[in-house]
């Protein structure tokens, strides 16, 4: 395979010096070695062919036993030597101490066309991190993980990306509700790629073991591979690099925010220090708007993930990242005051997100009322939030009387639209005709700027669902279709019409589409 490795991390850092895979603390070291398992019977189900281009691998060569055995951990590549990486984090709120890479095993990293790519097999066996569980992952979750990696990337978010998903031939045990009903399902591997794969627990972990030098030379490690635009590493720079993580974890949030993602488990073992979307497990979609919706079950007392939090764990986290960095640089207050500055930032970029989704171009402090007040419309009843905002596109300044109808299909429960939920609706197209009178472009240019910024296609829990269901059945038809579609989700794409629609009534309490755990 004529991948061009360069194994940046490996090369720079040092490994655990135990070379045995059983399951234990590391303390020394930022990975421990291990080769993956050996599956029984690997098959390609999909490669993503955007990123072989970017890998400049040959669309060809992808369908050889080689790639097959590689992208399985068959076999490794010569002059390579796999690794999972060691790390900690905080897990719903509390200390977890050492977690780790327990079913990612990194093969090696290599340069792509336009940036350097950390190339890694999610579920291919057990690593010193493993815990108590298998290392190993089921074909729905690796389904979930590759198709949305890929659409995330479309839809304009930083993500982590996915090259190939592949089964196994093996079968795992899952208890997918855990409610003591285990079953054995297809296993699967992921490969995943990334400029990195660190997170914030990679740090965090050093410092809960107040080993300082270790710290420092990750951070020192991180600025110059991956920040090196902001200078040699000191003190100053540890700043800045904070306040860096600071910016694009806030920015993916935002973007987050704009299409209705919800992550599910943002501990800080799941949050990447380049501030991409990492981790795909029990995600899922609004559907009706709601800030109180997770589609976590593991999280469905407290709901600490739910839609509206996201940006306050997303500060949280930060908070722990600062703690982390602490000892670097011994001052707490310019810590806090980058901190702060996540706030003001927030209420600015959600202003101007927001603003962006309804086709204002220049907003004030006067527009907050409107989202507000559109906010609370879209919960008075379910409101589907992405056939809304994308149908909100067909809006006439001039004719706010119907913009009801134009967004009836977003409606989950007619019978739920009492007169007094229409007058609302009315009043809200009203103001919102008024403040688009104060802009300039036409009709038509308004809508093409929302479209930009309203996706037409996500993909909603059931439509993953159905591809897992099809898949378990051996039909992967499914799965090309929707990774076709979520490349132009932006764009009309008419002859996937069908999947532009509110989620069917049998989804809404099906597992795996309303409902799903963090088994995987
Ligand atoms: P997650 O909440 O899925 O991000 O996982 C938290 C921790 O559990 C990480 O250290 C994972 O590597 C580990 N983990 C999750 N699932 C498995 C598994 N099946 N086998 C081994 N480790 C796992
Ligand atoms: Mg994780």
């Amino acid at each position: 395979m004529p991948f061009k490795i360069n194994n940046r991390f490996s090369k720079n850092l040092p490994a655990d010096p135990n070379p045995e895979n059983s399951r234990r603390q590391v303390t020394q070291g930022f990975y421990s070695y291990v080769t993956p398992k050996q599956t029984n019977k690997p098959k390609l189900l999909h490669v993503s062919d955007e990123m072989v281009t970017e890998l400049d691998l040959d669309q060809a060569e992808t369908q050889s036993d080689n790639f097959l055995n590689l992208m399985t951990g068959n076999s490794v590549l010569p002059e390579t030597n796999p690794y999972a990486m060691v790390y900690g984090g905080h897990q719903f709120g509390n200390w977890a101490g050492q977690l780790g890479d327990g079913r990612a095993i990194n093969l090696f990293e290599a340069e792509g066309k336009t940036q350097d790519w950390a190339v890694q097999l999610k579920g291919a066996g057990e690593t010193p991190y493993s815990r108590s569980a298998d290392g190993l992952a089921v074909l729905r979750s690796s389904i979930r993980e590759y198709l949305m990696s890929e659409a995330m990337h479309h839809l304009g978010i930083p993500t982590t990306r996915a090259l190939s998903l592949a089964l196994t031939g093996d079968s795992v045990l899952r208890d997918v509700m855990y409610d003591g009903n285990p079953a054995y399902e297809k296993g699967a591997v992921v490969s995943r790629v990334a400029e990195s794969f660190l997170r914030f627990g990679n740090y965090q972990i050093f410092t809960s073991r107040n080993d300082i030098a270790s710290l420092q030379q990750l951070v020192n490690y991180t600025i110059e591979t991956h920040f090196s635009h902001l200078g040699t590493p000191s003190k100053e720079t540890y700043l800045k690099f904070f306040e860096e993580v600071t910016q694009r974890t806030l920015t993916m949030i935002i973007h987050w925010q704009r299409v209705g993602f919800v992550h599910g488990v943002m501990n800080t073992d799941n949050m990447s220090i380049l501030g991409l979307t990492i981790d795909y497990g029990p995600y899922g979609w609004l559907e009706g708007f709601e800030w109180g919706w997770t589609p976590n079950t593991t999280d469905r007392q407290h709901k600490r993930y739910r839609y509206g939090n996201q940006p306050n764990i997303g500060l949280w986290n930060l908070y722990q990242l600062a703690n982390a960095l602490y000892p670097l640089v011994e001052e707490a207050e310019v810590f806090e005051e980058i901190l702060d500055g996540y706030k003001k930032e927030y209420a600015i970029k959600s202003l101007k997100m927001m603003a962006d989704k309804l086709g204002i171009t220049n907003p004030g402090e006067d527009d907050l009322k409107l989202i507000a007040d559109l906010e609370e419309c879209l919960q008075l009843t379910e409101t589907d939030m992405t056939i809304f905002f994308r149908k909100l596109g067909d809006f006439k300044k001039n004719d706010s009387v119907a913009g009801f109808e134009l967004i009836e299909d977003a409606f989950y429960a007619p019978n739920e639209l009492t007169e007094e939920v229409k007058s609302q609706w009315t009043v809200w197209f009203s103001e919102y005709a008024k403040r688009l009178q104060q802009e300039s472009c036409s009709d038509d240019e308004r809508q093409a700027a929302m479209n930009r910024v309203n996706p037409k296609y996500v993909l909603r829990n059931y439509m993953a669902q159905l591809a897992i269901d099809a898949a378990d059945e051996g039909d992967y038809a499914l799965i090309d279709t929707l990774y076709q579609m979520l490349k132009k989700p932006y764009e009309d794409q008419p002859e996937y019409e069908k999947w532009f629609a509110k989620r069917p009534e049998w989804a809404r309490d099906k597992v795996g589409c309303s409902m799903l755990s963090c088994s995987s």
